[in-house]
């Protein structure tokens, strides 16, 4: 457990007690420092001990040296917890668990991976290639574990911290030897408001490089080029990749499926290259990498149909992506739309042969979808388990050949699931269910 000896005695605010408030109450509980810690949403967990627990207005504001702020948590827009104004007029640091890591200053190689969509796959495709190659390396930030309980791995090791905006927003102290900015479109506008804030957001790893650092992005990516030519400076390396570096070394592995996936191979790729793995030992890695859940995951494949679960779909972006790789498309899609809605799937609709639509906004995916392709059979299926029965049941009396149900939501999942995770186990245990029932039989 990571001891940070400068908050020794200190008192410390934490605000919010999810995976990344509770890590920062373990580390400075451990560093010996006082801790108040809050949460507007939840009751005091049990590993919080009661004297630490209390509301943030009876926190001794005067005496606070730092408030560490949840990632979720507003600290700059309009809607700024009043916490976040109490922290300002006391002259109190706001930090997040992220700056705590870096006050451990951490020896080893460290790289930053953001974007809308492929983060998750991008940091777990670079793990999986280092970790092949037995270098010492860990993974954390938005993955995994929060950053502030990594364990330094050492000079010559390698940490990979997968960055949201919000956690991007949120830090002062963060520094890279190599980062990436996979993509941006619109998304989380009820968090930045504004796309500018949220472009600005993702835009700041560029300016936790270190001197001679490198940044990767998509070589056809043109509103990141046009974006970063902005802020060139002339400290950092810019490496621009193809997406065909991905194609060709992904090869024939069914787990990363479409052009997308070879764009996070490309970029995977790069940094390895760039933290010195052979192509040679790169390419033996990827063979045997596996699609993390509910990323197109393949959950049935036989030769005539494929059932795959990208629960992980939450903007029109990555449903775009999905619908791009496959044909002969039963499409279940639906839940709570973003700002974006169906988005770029629009463009791919053609590939479509039937829509099942769940969640309580199914008349608005509805119209959305009929204003681009009036022609397209819609089904409102509101329930998870009846669209996936439906889409099975229509896909197995379709004449078509390779038909894939693709239960791709571009939406997120509160109106009826916990979260995506719950989404997409719920979708592979209905689909369990109905193989079981011998009612996947093409
Ligand atoms: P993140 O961690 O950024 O949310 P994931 O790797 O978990 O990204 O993927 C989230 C969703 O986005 C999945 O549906 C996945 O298929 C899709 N996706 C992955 N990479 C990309 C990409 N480069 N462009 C568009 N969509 C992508």
């Amino acid at each position: 457990m990571n001891n940070i000896l400068q908050y020794k005695d200190k008192n410390i605010g934490i605000l919010g007690a999810g995976k990344s408030g509770l890590a920062a109450a373990q580390v400075l509980t451990n560093s010996k420092a006082n801790i108040f810690i809050f949460d507007d949403n939840y009751p005091r967990p049990t590993c919080i001990h009661k004297s630490n627990w209390l509301n943030y207005k009876l926190w001794p504001w005067k005496q606070l040296t730092s408030l560490v702020v949840s990632p979720s948590i507003p600290t700059k827009n309009s809607k700024k917890h009043d916490a976040i104004k109490l922290a300002v007029l006391n002259n109190v640091k706001i930090i997040n668990e992220i700056d705590l890591f870096f006050e451990t200053e951490p020896k080893a190689k460290i790289v930053g991976v953001t974007g809308t969509n492929g983060k998750s796959t991008t940091v777990a495709l670079l793990y999986h290639i280092l970790n092949f190659n037995k270098i010492k390396c860990v993974i954390g930030g938005n993955y995994g574990y929060p950053a502030c309980l990594i364990n330094d791995p050492g000079r010559e090791g390698v940490i990979i911290l997968e960055l949201s905006s919000y956690q991007l927003d949120g830090t002062e102290k963060l520094w890279l030897d190599l980062a990436s900015i996979i993509n941006i479109t619109p998304d989380h506008f009820d968090f930045h408001e504004t796309f500018e804030k949220y472009v600005a957001s993702k835009l700041k790893i560029i300016s936790c490089l270190n001197k001679n650092g490198t940044l990767v992005i998509n070589k056809k990516d043109v509103f990141l080029k046009q974006k970063i030519n902005h802020q060139r400076n002339s400290l950092y390396k810019l490496l621009k990749v193809s997406e065909k570096v991905g194609k060709n070394f992904v090869n024939d592995n069914d787990h990363l499926r479409g052009t997308h996936n070879s764009i996070n191979a490309s970029i995977a790729i790069s940094l390895a290259i760039k933290l010195n793995i052979s192509k040679d030992q790169i390419k033996s890695a990827i063979k045997s990498f596996k699609a993390l859940p509910h990323r197109m995951e393949p959950v049935f494949i036989n030769n005539k149909l494929k059932i795959i679960n990208d629960s992980k779909s939450t903007n029109g972006e990555s449903t775009a992506a999905a619908l791009s790789s496959f044909d002969n498309i039963f499409w279940i899609v639906g839940g709570i739309p973003k700002s974006d809605g169906i988005g770029n799937a629009k463009n791919f609709l053609s590939k479509v042969v039937e829509v099942f639509i769940i969640g309580k906004s199914a008349n608005y995916f509805e119209k959305e979808i009929l204003q681009i392709n009036p022609d397209l059979p819609i089904n409102i299926n509101v329930t998870l388990e009846k669209a996936t029965q439906h889409a099975i049941k229509k896909s197995t009396e379709s004449k078509l050949n390779n038909c894939v149900v693709l239960f791709s939501p571009s939406a997120a999942s509160f109106d009826q699931f916990k979260n995506f995770e719950q989404r997409g186990n719920q979708f592979k245990e209905i689909v369990k269910t109905l193989l079981n029932m011998g009612l996947v039989t093409k």
